[in-house]
């Protein structure tokens, strides 16, 4: 049977096992899927053993997302674009990296919220690893507008020029959060201030009535960010879905088919 795991430090909250099994019974493709907790100063030799072991492919997640961009021998445009890796192939060519974060996000906005992209105003909060992740999906998307706001406003400003020739002409800036000028159709929380239950120092104006307020951040009570934009008028979402299409990508990649993803979304959302 082909295994297949996700490598983390912690390890033990991950749904991506659950995920994946629904897949595969989905698909009636025959597999194993494990959680391997690696150790912090041991990624690529728990990479390795995995391999050795006959593994076909992983999940990378936090902390070791950028040291499996620097294991794989080969990457995606857009795991190079991401400048990280959440995805692993291993075959007779040696380690593709690949990163669907960006990609599961764009599902989720399109497939399973119906909303569009072409066309309409993004705000993207962050730019740490997710929110660089979804910059060039979301590019892809053609939106009219693409607006970077975060803390640490070089690290926006950074994005912007690498994502220049990449579709981002014209389309992309940067700002902090205190400079955001008018509201959005689309506002995505890349940060990670939900996980210290803390809200990016954002005006309620960023939102009008309608307003996709997706945060990355998911859990079993709505974040303060979705708070905050449903009180002003926003449809809130969390990053389940996000969660869920990154993982159909990831499945796309090693088995060549892309599970229906909507009452497996609604199965994981009954066990959070
Ligand atoms: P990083 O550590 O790479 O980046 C963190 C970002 O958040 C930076 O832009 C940082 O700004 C900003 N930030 C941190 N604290 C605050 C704060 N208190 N107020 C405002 N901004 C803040 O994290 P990741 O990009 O890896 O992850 C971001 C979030 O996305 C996490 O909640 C993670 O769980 C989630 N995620 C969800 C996924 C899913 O499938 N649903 C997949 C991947 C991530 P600065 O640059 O100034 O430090």
């Amino acid at each position: 049977m082909d295994r297949y795991c996700v490598f983390g430090n912690p390890i033990a909250h991950s749904k991506s096992p659950d995920i994946h099994a629904a897949f595969a019974v989905q698909t009636g493709q025959q597999l194993e899927y494990t959680k391997r907790l690696a150790p912090v100063d041991g990624f690529a030799a728990a990479v390795q053993a995995f391999i050795a072991e006959g593994g076909k492919g992983a999940n990378v997640t936090v902390p070791f997302k950028l040291e499996a961009h620097k294991l794989a021998g080969a990457l995606t445009i857009r795991a190079q674009a991401a400048g990280a890796v959440n995805t692993l192939l291993f075959d007779e060519h040696g380690i593709t990296g690949d990163n669907t974060d960006g990609a599961g996000l764009v599902a989720d906005i399109l497939v399973n919220a119906g909303a569009a992209i072409a066309g309409r105003r993004v705000l993207l909060l962050g730019a740490g690893g997710a929110a660089r992740g979804a910059v060039l999906p979301l590019l892809e998307q053609r939106p009219r507008e693409l607006v970077i706001a975060n803390r640490t406003v070089a690290t926006a400003d950074a994005l912007v020029r690498q994502f220049a020739a990449l579709g981002g002409e014209g389309v992309l800036s940067a700002c902090g959060f205190g400079d955001i000028a008018g509201s959005f159709d689309i506002v995505v929380n890349a940060t990670s201030a939900s996980l210290q239950a803390e809200l990016p120092p954002i005006a309620p104006s960023v939102f009008h009535p309608g307003t996709l307020a997706l945060d990355m951040m998911y859990g079993k009570e709505p974040t303060v960010f979705l708070t905050f934009a449903a009180s002003h008028g926003a449809v809130p979402r969390d990053g389940l879905g996000m969660l869920v299409e990154q993982a159909a990508e990831a499945f796309l990649g090693w088995r060549g088919v892309r599970p229906q993803t909507a009452a497996i979304l609604e199965t994981m959302r009954q066990t959070l």
